[in-house]
């Protein structure tokens, strides 16, 4: 192991920056450490402005050879990649396992393939856009979708390289160059895909990473004049911050951001169906931008569906991410922990009972948790927790459903649970919310347009609207006449 390298389970990390096609040292590191049990997995490049400039430049300067890459070999590459990944889909588990907490057997058989599925998604996707071709009066109208230039893409913890790949995937296709910050407590997946992507064959300079703390490398970066485009995921306030910086420079930005997503349980919904819909929202440790932290249930079966969901939630298996049998890992940091408990403690304080949990568990861990007797207007109804706790309210009618699942100042998802079909298309008509899940949850289609309204989010991405935002599009308008043809 060298000085700018960490070893997780036999897997070899190179922790510097990755810049026009180079590892780049920074005179500065910070510590990473596993969730697991709090060990410290080695010291990682903390970027500053010099290193940030450094990637804008450099993605500046490959931006010209990418951009006019033909389409099907950008394809290719973008293919190559997907194979790359595949092969090293147990080394990127076990890494980010370690990293994130997240369960290795969903990493290895959910999430990995699904990084390998982004790339081939977009390289496909790219091969058939735009024909969109129309006559005025004999002129042609050609519409091509030029790429923009360098792209910054700042992405969380909870998913580090699904998040990032979703966003990479698309803006290489087309035909852009990237700088990739990802999230301090999550950083050892990016480095290593970048090293896998090179040896796939994809240019120096096309992908840049740059490691650090979103004050001072992500500041720098979306701050940046050169700056093309701006993609972000993760939280209300950063995006504020982000928004303000990419408004100084008129930069095109999109934002997928937090949620209080409803889970609405009708009476005439099969019940186990239901419940087992509401126990899935501990998943990831409840660290899902999209879970349905707030469970609407008719009040008619109230009753029942909590004795129902208490038997299934309390045979939930916590402890070791890496093994196969652990149903709900740590949550990310110390400091996550006591952001949890703090929402819950409060909660608890202001009269809400919890059903289960209410507490932290041994080491970085948080019972999973269920609490009834919450106002609409408290803070644990409005505000997004990330952590394994779930509120139950109840209603009365359709219409009490819809008031109180759009009752938050979000709109990123929402599920609805109903035998009734008439009943789920006026209440999914009803809902403000970027995707709504009937009678399933996390269903999720690289072809559909993803994001949330109000502050869930701006901006769609997914499919060809991934393609809107990483594109200026351009109208070409040709005259019949005026050739001289010979
Ligand atoms: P965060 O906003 O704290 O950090 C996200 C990223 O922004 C990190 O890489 C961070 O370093 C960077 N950052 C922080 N300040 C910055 C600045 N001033 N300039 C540039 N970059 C900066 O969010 P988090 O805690 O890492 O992630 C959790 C949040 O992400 C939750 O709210 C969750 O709901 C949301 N999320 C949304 C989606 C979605 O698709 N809608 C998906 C996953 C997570």
């Amino acid at each position: 192991m060298s000085e700018h390298t960490l070893t997780v389970a036999g897997v070899t990390v190179d922790t510097r920056h990755w810049i026009g096609g180079e590892h780049v040292a920074s005179a500065g590191t910070f510590v990473d450490v596993s969730p697991i049990d709090g060990s410290v997995l080695g010291e990682i490049a903390r970027g500053t402005a010099a290193e940030a400039s450094a990637a804008v430049a450099a993605a500046r300067a490959a931006f010209p050879g990418w951009a006019a890459t033909p389409r099907a070999e950008r394809a290719r590459i973008l293919h190559a990649v997907a194979d790359a990944v595949e092969k090293r889909i147990e080394d990127l588990s076990i890494v980010e396992t370690h990293d994130n907490g997240a369960l290795l057997r969903s990493h290895r058989r959910g999430v990995m393939p699904r990084v390998a599925h982004n790339f081939r998604f977009f390289a496909d996707r790219l091969v058939g856009l735009g024909h969109d071709d129309f006559d005025t009066r004999g002129h042609t109208n050609h519409v091509s979708w030029d790429p923009a230039g360098p792209c910054v893409l700042i992405t969380p913890w909870n998913a580090p390289l699904m998040l990032a790949t979703w966003k990479i995937a698309p803006a290489l296709a087309a035909g852009n160059t990237v700088i990739l910050k990802p999230a301090e407590w999550s950083p050892l997946t990016a480095s290593l895909f970048a090293d896998i992507a090179a040896e796939a064959g994809l240019p120096a300079g096309v992908l840049n990473v740059v490691q650090g703390y979103g004050a001072e490398a992500g500041n720098a970066l979306v701050s940046h004049p050169d700056v093309r485009r701006i993609s972000f995921t993760g939280s209300v306030p950063t995006a504020k911050t982000i928004a303000a910086a990419a408004a100084a420079n008129l930069v095109p930005a999109s934002f997928e951001l937090g949620g209080k997503s409803p889970l609405l349980v009708f009476a005439d919904a099969d019940l186990d169906l239901a419940v087992d819909l509401a126990v899935e929202q501990y998943d990831n440790a409840g660290q899902v931008c999209l879970a349905a932290t707030r469970i609407l249930v008719e009040e008619t079966i109230a009753q029942e569906f909590t004795r129902r969901f208490t038997e299934k939630a309390s045979a939930l298996r916590q402890g070791d991410p890496r093994d196969e049998t652990t149903d709900i890992g740590p949550n990310i940091h110390t400091r996550q922990l006591e952001k949890i408990d703090g929402f819950v403690q409060r909660a608890l304080a202001a009269g809400a009972r919890a059903v289960i949990g209410g507490r932290r568990g041994e080491g970085q861990y948080y019972a999973p948790t269920l609490l009834t007797d919450v106002a609409q207007d408290s803070e644990i109804v409005q505000e997004e927790v990330f952590g394994p706790v779930l509120t139950l309210q109840t209603f009365t009618d359709e219409d009490e459903a819809v008031r109180l699942a759009n009752d938050t100042r979000f709109g990123l998802a929402a599920t609805v649970a109903t035998g009734d079909r008439g009943r789920a298309a006026r209440v999914t008509d009803r809902l403000v919310a970027g995707t709504v899940w009937v009678n399933c949850f996390f269903v999720r289609d690289l072809q559909a347009p993803f994001g949330g309204s109000r502050h869930s989010g701006v901006g769609r991405e997914g499919g060809t609207w991934s393609f809107d935002f990483y594109c200026d599009l351009k109208n070409t308008v040709t005259a019949p006449k005026g050739w001289r043809d010979h």
